[in-house]
């Protein structure tokens, strides 16, 4: 009787291994479906601000084979770097709705993307355009389209951009050197539709409410990758 009961134990005790492996295989594979399930859904990020300085000229440049030089730490994936890389990956629009414009990187970045073609629209706020440091004037002397709240009364206070009109970046970071550098900030980033959807109607219904001349009301979805 007592070796069948030790048996019995011995039995159980594999049983119960079984029972373990089987329970951490299905968890695995339920790790791995998930995992899947997710690199195929809109991309989700969230980064926090201020971000740690860090050499960014690679992502201005990311076929040049040029070393720098520079004395910021180099190859650090930084909040501003993944950010920085979010815009510049513009293939077509850039629509960029924020209250104050003075970071002369993020600057350099739209002019870029001006350069290569993309359709770059901003609107900004009536008062902050010709504060001294503002990077708005450099735009406009670029070519780049700015209008601006016209009401003296309210301010034009929302920070967000639409990539293609597909990848939205959205919180509450400033383009402003002291935002992205010292504030306690947030940017978070997704291409899910039901979120791009509504702020990319959002920015056209500014655009065309922002227009001075009031007449070129058709233009607003001119260039934007049918999101809508
Ligand atoms: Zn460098």
């Amino acid at each position: 009787l007592e070796v069948s009961l030790a048996e019995l134990l011995k039995a159980f005790g594999i049983g119960a291994a079984a029972v373990t492996l089987g329970v951490e295989w299905v968890d695995w594979l339920a790790r791995r479906l998930s995992l899947r399930r997710g690199a195929r859904g809109p991309l989700k990020e969230v980064l926090f601000f201020p971000s740690p300085s860090a050499c960014v000229e690679h992502l201005y440049a990311p076929a040049g084979a040029l070393s720098c030089s520079c004395p910021l730490p180099h190859g650090v994936d930084t909040p501003f770097a993944r950010l920085l890389g979010h815009l510049l990956s513009a293939g077509a629009t850039l629509d960029l709705c924020v209250f104050s414009f003075s970071n002369a990187s993020l600057s350099r970045a739209v002019l870029l993307l001006h350069s290569r073609g993309v359709a770059v629209r901003v609107i900004t706020d009536r008062e902050y355009m010709t504060i001294v440091g503002s990077q708005i004037g450099t735009l406009r002397r670029a070519g780049i389209c700015v209008r601006h709240e016209l009401s003296n009364a309210v301010h034009m206070h929302h920070k967000f951009v639409l990539v293609d009109g597909k990848k939205l970046l959205t919180g509450s970071l400033n383009w402003t050197v002291t935002a992205v550098q010292s504030n306690k900030e947030n940017v978070l980033v997704t291409e899910d539709p039901d979120l791009v959807g509504p702020y990319q109607e959002e920015f056209c219904r500014l655009w065309e409410a922002s227009d001075p001349t009031s007449q070129n009301q058709s233009d607003c979805h001119q260039g934007t990758a049918g999101s809508q």
